[in-house]
């Protein structure tokens, strides 16, 4: 009969291969995210739940909602950070553009 003792297989890792793992990982949820960002860039207001009212103090009215101004939608986070990678590259390739055209003169 052979016996059930688990034999213990050393996976063979170095502490670098797991950093490089790690920081693919990383990156991969990064872009992941971003990429999502870019196709969805709305996500639900959470203060109001999406319906872009409250109520209000006394809570027997309603209000739009002081968070997303009656729209029940947020920009997500990553997406005012990819507003600003577009801006950068847009103002970077314009005034690549006007240098180029003044070195043509
Ligand atoms: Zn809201």
């Amino acid at each position: 009969m052979p016996s059930l003792t688990a034999t213990a297989t050393s996976i063979n890792t170095t502490p670098v291969h797991d950093a490089v793992v790690l920081i693919l990982i990383l990156a991969a949820v990064t872009l992941g995210y971003l990429g999502w960002c870019y196709v969805a860039p709305f996500a639900r207001c959470g203060r109001c739940d999406g319906n872009g009212k409250e109520r209000t103090r006394t809570g027997r009215a309603w209000r739009p909602c002081s968070r997303c101004h009656g729209g029940g939608a947020r920009m997500r986070l990553g997406r005012y950070l990819v507003n600003y990678l577009r801006a950068a590259h847009r103002d970077a390739v314009r005034a690549d553009r006007i240098r180029s055209k003044r070195g043509q003169r």
